[in-house]
This record gives structure tokens, sequence and C-alpha cells, in this order.
């Protein structure tokens, strides 16, 4: 028998807690009273004012599962979906925290216990990274805890300091790798292999050392902190004794369910692990709030869910799919998070109407797009093409990407950013008029679809957009 999923959540909570952590519920993926971040993107989000010594706490210790969205913004996972094994556009952060108490020392031998002692990890697969200047850090996993020393790598780049911002809290990391095995390419970081995925970064700990100042030097916080995030579907995959986080207990499940909903057949296809992934960062979007729509936030989720669907026809679906998933993620993680539950309805309503308004235009589009690459000379699509099949079949760009990289193609970025700011300028001057072009493709005045295949639902497509 091995562990769940469920069951690593709690064992971490239990543990931290017993070490004198509060714990702490995620917070609302939608960060609250941050407009700089899009989503909520690590555990450290909702007590960023803490760190920052503007908020106080009745504890000085926290724990944590935070749900996290990296689709957009500075971290960005999108394109990672479906080609490495360990990115996900929604993925659960698992957390511990210092305000002003423990350091260094104690964060890494808590961190260190915890996988050896506690889940029972074999060390030899184990290996470290410090910040390069970082000899403290250094010294703690070679002297105390007994890592040896060519498993201790020592890198400078930005990848292993952590900063707020420009300026505020910031201060060196170091991340814990495992070693999934020589069958796997890949190498240690640091090494030009390194984008591999044989060694998988599973937890990172900062430690808040520094108050940047605006001219550039760094003063030492008085009261160092720590930050720490492990992502739970990665040390799952390890003591499942599985390579791909996709392999874990709950994507198994996800991924059967995206298999029967669009009648795929083949259980490794790449377009079921971007379907079971994307399922969960919308499912968890639309329930904290988000809407799909044409800015912002609400861009974003409409581009994960219309890549879904494309992955979902290209699987084989012959009808409107996606919503019907809601209740396999619901069944998955409806006991940790139990909004989901009270919510499905809303949030299959919502998925049904943005997928019955895309499907429309998707077979049309995707047409457009194997002819356009047949007769284009290189390997390049034009960004007029980008930006007609955005504009009258709603392919958000990164799902024309989507496809062109796997035909062997890229798209020009520009050339679509161009066509896309000329849109701007003629949509300002159309407003100037009162016209509001956008309003006859609401899903109000859609009637139902009933198919990919459906002759006179395509005609009334046509017609909407005047083809
Ligand atoms: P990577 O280098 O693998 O992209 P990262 O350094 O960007 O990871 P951090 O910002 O350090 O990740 O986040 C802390 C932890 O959260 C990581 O060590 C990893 O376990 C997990 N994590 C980060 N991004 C993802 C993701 N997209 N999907 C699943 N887990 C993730
Ligand atoms: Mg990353
Ligand atoms: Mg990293
Ligand atoms: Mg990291």
């Amino acid at each position: 028998m091995t562990i769940s999923t469920a069951e690593i959540r709690s064992a971490f909570l239990d543990y931290f807690a017993k070490h004198g952590h509060q714990k702490v519920a995620s917070s609302s993926l939608v960060p609250a009273d941050d407009p700089t971040l899009l989503f909520t993107n690590a555990g450290m989000n909702q007590f960023k004012d803490v760190f920052l010594g503007a908020e106080k706490r009745a504890y000085t210790r926290a724990v944590s599962s935070q749900r996290c969205v990296r689709a957009g913004g500075k971290h960005n996972d999108l394109e990672n979906v479906g080609y490495t094994a360990r990115h996900h556009t929604f993925f659960e952060m698992l957390g511990n925290f210092s305000f002003g108490d423990y350091f260094k020392k104690e964060a890494i031998a808590l961190a260190w216990n915890f996988l050896t002692e506690e889940l029972k990890l074999p060390k030899h697969k184990l290996l470290v990274t410090v910040y390069a200047e970082d000899d403290e850090a250094f010294e703690i996993w070679e002297k105390e805890i007994g890592i040896p020393k060519d498993k201790i790598i020592r890198i400078g780049t930005s990848d292993n300091f952590w900063s707020m911002g420009d300026t505020g809290p910031c201060g060196p990391c170091s991340e814990i790798f495992y070693d999934h095995g020589e069958h796997i390419w890949g190498g240690p970081p640091g090494t030009p292999e390194e984008d591999g995925d044989r060694f998988i970064e599973i937890w990172n700990l900062v430690f808040m050392q520094f108050n940047r100042q605006a001219d550039g030097s760094m003063e030492p916080l008085p009261k160092p902190s720590i930050d720490t995030g492990m992502g739970l579907e990665r040390i799952s995959a390890i003591l499942q004794h599985v390579h791909s986080n996709y392999e874990i207990d709950l994507f198994q499940a996800l991924i059967k369910d995206a298999a029967s909903v669009t009648g795929a057949k083949d259980l490794q296809d790449k377009s079921l692990r971007v379907v079971a992934d994307h399922i969960r960062s919308c499912g968890f979007l639309i329930a904290d709030g988000v809407l799909p729509s044409n800015e912002g936030r609400g861009y974003v989720l409409r581009r994960i869910i219309r890549r879904a669907v494309r992955h979902g026809y290209k699987l084989g679906a012959q009808d409107i799919f996606f919503y019907k998933l809601v209740a396999s993620l619901v069944t998955q993680m409806g006991a940790a998070y139990p909004e989901l539950k009270t919510q499905q309805a809303s949030i299959e309503r919502v998925l049904k109407a943005e997928e019955e308004q895309f499907a429309r235009t998707l077979e049309r589009g995707m047409q457009i797009l194997s002819d356009a690459l047949e007769s284009l000379d290189g390997k390049v699509i034009p960004g007029e093409l980008v930006f007609k099949l955005y504009d009258t079949y709603g392919f958000p760009s990164d799902l024309t990407n989507d496809v062109a990289r796997e035909k062997g193609y890229s798209i020009d970025e520009q050339g679509f950013e161009a066509a896309m700011a000329e849109q701007r300028k003629r949509a300002q001057a159309a407003s100037n008029f009162g016209a509001d072009y956008n309003a006859q493709l609401t899903s109000e005045n859609c009637s139902e679809f009933t198919g990919y295949d459906n002759e006179a639902g395509m005609a009334q497509v046509l017609e909407l957009f005047n083809l």
C-alpha cells in the first residue's frame, strides 16, 4: 500500500503542527489586496504583510497547503504542461513559515527530518543546492546534516536568490532535489542537462535575510524569516514510486475520467494530461470567483479552458465534454476543498457555456490553421494569421502556439502583437460611435450547441461572424 496524496498533505500539516506551527487554511487563488499579482502562486503570498512587518499575527510559525496557479504573469507554467513530468497550471504548495522565529539551521533540519524520518525517503537519492555565496547554508548541510560535499551544489543565479520585489525582503534559497534514477534523461542542477526530469526539485527553502534598499544595498533584517514551498504532487510521485506527477493516484483518476468523456483510447496520450491538469485550474479558479472574459484573470481562465477543449477535441471528443469532469474533480479533491462541492453546479454551468461558445468555431479554425500550415514556406506562422484565428475563431495566441509547436512550427509573436494593437485602435474608433461589436458574441444569444458536426449550428456561427 502506498501513501495517498491526501495522506501526504495531512502528514505535512501534522508534522509542522507538532513542531509548534499554526495550521493556516489556503487562501483564495485571487490574491486579496494585491493587484500586482495575477494569481496566488506560492504559500507565502497570504503572509506577505507579516513578512514585511506590516501585520502581526498571534503566532510566529505557520504551516499551510496552498492552492496555487502558475499560468500567467511572472510564473507561467502553462506551456510546460504536457511536456514536463513536474509542472501543472494548478498545484498545491506545502509550506512552513517562520516570522522572525527560527532561521536557517532549524528550517534545514525540519525539512530534512520530515523527508528522511517522517516520509523515509532514501538519503542517497537527495541532493541540494545553495546560493553560491551562502557558506552558512553549505556548512549546515555538510556538517550538521551530513550530506556529502559533492551533493551540495552552489548556484549563483537568481534561481537561488529570492526577492519579493525590487526592494524589500530577500535572501538566498536552498532547493532540495530528488534523483529519479539513471534511466531518466537529465542532469543535476547547474549542468547543461538540468532541463531533463531526472533530478526533480521538490522543496525550496527561502532564507529571508536582507532588506534591499532603493540604492541596491542589502541591510540585514533584524529578525530573519523562513518561507518554504514543496509541491504536493511532486512529493506524491516519489512516495508512490512513479516518475511523473501525472502518474499519481489523483491524476490517474482524473485521466481515466478524461479518457472516458472524450473517448480517448491511449491513457498515455499527452492531451489527457493537459485536460486533467486544466480541469483543476479551471475548477478552482471559477470556485474562487474568476469568470472567463477578454481581459486580465478572466482571459487567462478563458485561455486555459479553450486549450483544454482543443485537446479534448484532438482526443476524439464528439460533443462538449469538459464540464463533465467537474464531478471527477469533486470526487478527487472535494474532501480537502469543500467549496468545490458546494459550487459544483455553477462551475459546470460556466464551463459548459464557455465550451459551447468556443466549440462552434474550433473545427473551422483548426481547418484554416492546417490549410495555412500546408501552404506555408518557412516554419513561422505569420502574426496576421495568428491574429485572424484569435479575432475570428477565438483562438488565444498560446493555443495557436500549442498547435504550432506540436507540428514543429512557431508563431510570430511580434506580428501578432502588432495586429492586436491595430485592432485596439480600430475598436477605440468604433466605440466612439457607440458600436460594440463584441456584444453579438455573448453566450446569451447563442442557442444550445448540439455537437461538433452539426451543420445547422455551424451555419449559424458563420452567420454570426459574417463569414
Ligand atoms: P521548477 O524549477 O521545477 O519550475 P520552481 O523553482 O519554479 O520549480 P518554486 O517557485 O521554488 O518552484 O516553488 C516551490 C515548489 O513548488 C517547487 O519546489 C515545486 O515542488 C513546486 N512547484 C513549482 N512550480 C510547480 C508547478 N508548476 N507544478 C507543480 N509543482 C510546482
Ligand atoms: Mg518554475
Ligand atoms: Mg527551480
Ligand atoms: Mg524553486
